[in-house]
Formats: C-alpha cells, structure tokens, sequence
C-alpha cells in the first residue's frame, strides 16, 4: 500500500477527531437534561426470579432470562462534569455498572460516589467487587450513615476494601446535604428492620428536579414523616413496593415483614391529584410481587390510579 503524504495524513486525523461530536453532547441533546436518575434495578433485594424458588411465578424467569429482574438500584449522571453517582451497591452491581455505561449513559464516565441506604444483602454487598479479587478500585467514595460505616469498618470482608483504599467512606447524616457537582443528596432516616445498620431513604436534588428514594422502609403510619405530605415537595417518589398485597405472604406473617403494601399505599394516597399520583413510581418488588409483570392485572390497576411502576433503564431528568 503506497503511503501518504504525512500533511494529509494529519488533515485527515484533524478532520475526523473535530468531526466526531462529543458523546455527552450527543446524549444531552437525546434525552434534554444535563443531570438524569436513571434506574438500574427494580426487585427486592434478592432479585427476581429468587434463589431456590421453582414456584409458578419464578419458573418463566428461570426459563427466559430476558424475563429476570435486578435488585434495586439508581444512577445519577452528571453529564457536565462525566460523573456517574450510584445509589446502592447491590449483587447485581457489575451487570448494572456495565448497562449504565454502555446503554443509558457514556462509557468515559467516572464513577464518583455510591450512597448506601442500610445493610440488607441487596443494598451494599455488591462493594465486594471493588475488592482486590475484582477491579481493585483507588478510593471510590462509599456514603454511609454512622452505624453503616462501623459495620463495613469492623466486619470482613468489608473491613479490607477500607484497609487497602478500594474504598473511602464518608459519613452521612440525617438531613444533612450532600453537594457534589450538580447534585445534592440529603439521608433521610426511616424505620426499618436495624439489625446492622441503621436505614436511609434519600432526596436527590438536581438542577431542575427533586427525587425521593425509599426502597425499604416499614408501615408509613410508623414514620415520622407523612408521606403524602412529602410528595409535593419532589417529582418522583420511588418508594417500597416490597409486597403488593399480604397474599403474597403465605405461610409468613405480616409481622416478619412488615413493609407498607403496594395497596395499603395507594389506599393511604388516593386523594392526592392526578399529577401528584403520577410522581409516585413503585420499586423493590419481591419475586412474589405480581408487579414485575406488566401485563398483570394488579399492575393494569396501579396504573389505573394513576401511578407508576419502575423498569430497568428508566431515565428520569433531574
Ligand atoms: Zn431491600
Ligand atoms: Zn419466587
Ligand atoms: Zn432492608
């Protein structure tokens, strides 16, 4: 092959380099916002379908992956300054990370911080695969509540991603914000089940728009806080739809799990109006919650009142 001349051979690279637009631009234009939430798994913690469970309604997801759901997650992504937030580091963490920067955001994208909201399997184990044995990170900021933070000090395998700097923890607390970039993240305390740590729900505020995030929390009437009073105050609510009603509970009483039930909340917010219901966006669904499938009738009738069901890759501008 003849070579070129080397002054054309650096038009062209000049050429093509100024020609390719910026990804971040591209994408900004796509999707209009600068700052976007965007949800990266939507069933409880163990996933969907669960381990050991051969009952009807885990079967077609063991058959057809396509059917299989991720525990629940968010994003944030600062396209201004190519920063990726997570929110939970669930088990799923390494299939979400890759979807995040392949699929609904850019791939040259850092990510900058993971905000924990308690210690149940499916909110913060998938740190392990910050650890040596996997991408041995340099210091990824973990935000943590003060009993959230001793628990990862002071248990292993844990206690080594703090050791060896994979991780550096930073210390929430309750309704104290967070600024970071274009966003700012307050905890908000909940009741929950507080074996290990205490529990969080968080507000995430970006330039334009406010979420709320509560995936586990108990009955609302045990909260301090109304939630029906809370709602006007962001746009999007995604709250706890562990379980949408006790039928699911068979064998278990309500006592060992005591979530608010996805009818129990559209019961207690039925009198908001339309636009305020639209804001509600329902997350954390058991393997037993016939919501993770859309075409059932209870998630018909979810949407029928007016609000919202989460799915993965769900982008939400902020
Ligand atoms: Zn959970
Ligand atoms: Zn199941
Ligand atoms: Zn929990």
């Amino acid at each position: 092959m003849r070579t070129m001349p080397l002054v054309y051979q650096s038009l062209i690279i000049s050429i093509v380099v100024f020609c390719v637009p910026k990804a971040s631009q591209a994408h900004i234009a796509k999707h209009g916002a600068n700052t976007e939430l965007v949800v990266l798994g939507i069933a409880q913690d163990a996933g969907y379908p669960q381990t050991l469970c051969y009952q009807p309604h885990c079967m077609p997801a063991w058959q057809d992956k396509s059917l299989r759901k991720m525990a629940t997650s968010l994003a944030v992504v600062d396209h201004a300054a190519k920063a990726h937030y997570l929110f939970e580091a669930t088990p799923d963490l390494p299939q979400q990370l890759y979807l995040l920067q392949q699929e609904w955001s850019q791939p040259d994208y850092l990510l900058q911080g993971v905000f924990l909201t308690h210690a149940h399997m499916g909110h913060y184990t998938g740190l392990m695969h910050f650890g040596r044995e996997s991408a041995a990170t340099k210091q990824i900021a973990v935000y943590a509540m003060p009993a959230m933070r001793s628990f990862l000090e002071n248990n292993g395998p844990w206690s080594q991603l703090v050791k060896l700097k994979n991780i550096e923890l930073k210390t929430l607390q309750h309704q104290r914000e967070v600024t970071l970039g274009s966003i700012k993240v307050t905890p908000l305390l909940v009741p929950h089940r507080d074996e290990f740590s205490e529990t969080v729900g968080y507000l995430i505020k970006g330039p334009t728009k406010t979420a709320l995030f509560i995936p586990d929390i108990d009955k609302w009437q045990k909260w301090s806080t109304a939630i029906e009073d809370l709602i006007p105050q962001v746009d999007y609510a995604l709250l706890d739809a562990t379980f949408y009603s006790a039928d699911e509970l068979k064998g278990r009483t309500m006592a060992d799990v005591p979530h608010p039930l996805v009818i129990e909340s559209m019961s207690r917010l039925k009198n908001l109006a339309e636009d305020q219901k639209q804001k509600i966006i329902f997350i954390h669904l058991n393997h037993t919650n016939p919501l993770l499938k859309p075409s059932s009738p209870e998630s018909l009738a979810v949407t029928a009142a007016g609000f919202r069901i989460a799915n993965e890759g769900l982008i939400l501008p902020l």
